[in-house]
């Protein structure tokens, strides 16, 4: 028996939803009216015009062009969120990105604050100025975290500590908002085939056969797709995940286990 997704009269709004997994969450098809948003009017609407067709005929489809790094911006998108819509039921962190650097490098620390400020800071604030409105709803969040969180990936420090903090933001946030009905859960996603590396200043080729090279760190012996990790976004948002919170649910191909696997201290032959 396959699941069922109603998000009919709801409201969801995705940050990063411009390309990539945010992009590939299919909440129009069930039925929700949803926030398109990314800092490339041209990507939100491409992706907006493509919910509609989708959806519903009652369904919407509202573009916010914003900076998640931008409190200004942040607050834009959650006024016109409720001016358009009058409420708000399901908030995906998910936009972010990766940089590679090294704690020997000159700008360590500037690159540190910028990769704090686009995945964890603004995770945070979009998240304490939504949790009123998600309240009245008994809504949920959903946090799109990494494998990274849960092991160092070299030269990505800054990236891993943010999604780690990440993970225990979730976790606190479900404890506090629990009481309230509001559920929090993170996703792990290990290496999903989308333009992260190419966001990170990879040229395609480059980004192909990195992603061509991860499939040798999962044991499923592929990348996964940006609809594999929207089809968990869609069940923990949904009714069907009414008893999860405070979880993680971690959609990477088996590269985790992959990596205790490998690990020479656990090897006995
Ligand atoms: P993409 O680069 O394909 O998409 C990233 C999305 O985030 C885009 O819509 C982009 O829109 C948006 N974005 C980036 N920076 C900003 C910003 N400053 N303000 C607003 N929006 C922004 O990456 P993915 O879809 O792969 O990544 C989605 C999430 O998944 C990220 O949090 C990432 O860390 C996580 N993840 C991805 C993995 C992968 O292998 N792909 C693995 C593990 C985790 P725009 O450019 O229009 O602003």
């Amino acid at each position: 028996m396959s699941l069922t997704f109603n998000f009919s009269g709801k409201v969801v709004l995705i940050t990063g939803s411009s390309a990539g997994i945010g992009a590939a969450t299919a909440f129009s098809r069930a039925g929700a009216n949803v926030v398109v948003t990314g800092r490339r009017a041209d990507k939100v609407s491409e992706v907006a015009k493509e919910c509609l067709k989708v959806s519903p005929k009652q369904s919407k489809a509202l573009e916010v062009v914003a900076d998640v790094t931008k409190p200004e911006d942040l607050r834009r998108l959650v006024d016109t969120t409720i001016k358009h819509f009058g409420k708000l039921d399901v908030l995906v962190n998910n936009a972010g990105a990766g940089t590679v650097t090294s704690i020997n490098n000159k700008d360590f620390y500037e690159t540190y604050l910028k990769v704090m400020q686009i995945n964890l800071n603004s995770v945070v604030y979009l998240t304490h100025i939504c949790v009123e409105h998600l309240e009245k709803t008994k809504g949920n969040v959903i946090n799109i975290s990494s494998i990274g969180a849960m092991g160092p990936f070299q030269g990505c420090t800054p990236y891993c500590m943010a999604k780690c903090a990440m993970d225990m933001f979730t976790k606190c946030m479900a404890a506090e908002l629990g009481p309230k009905r509001i559920r929090v859960n993170v996703i792990n996603p290990g290496p999903i085939r989308t333009e992260f590396m190419e966001a990170m200043g990879m040229p395609k080729e480059m980004s192909d056969n990195a992603f061509k090279a991860c499939e040798n760190l999962t044991v499923l012996g592929r990348v996964g797709e940006s609809v594999e990790v929207g089809d968990s976004i869609l069940y923990l948002a949904s009714d069907h995940a009414a008893f999860i919170t405070g979880t993680n649910v971690i959609v990477d191909g088996g590269c985790v286990v992959a990596y205790n696997t490998n690990a020479d201290i656990l090897k006995t032959n």
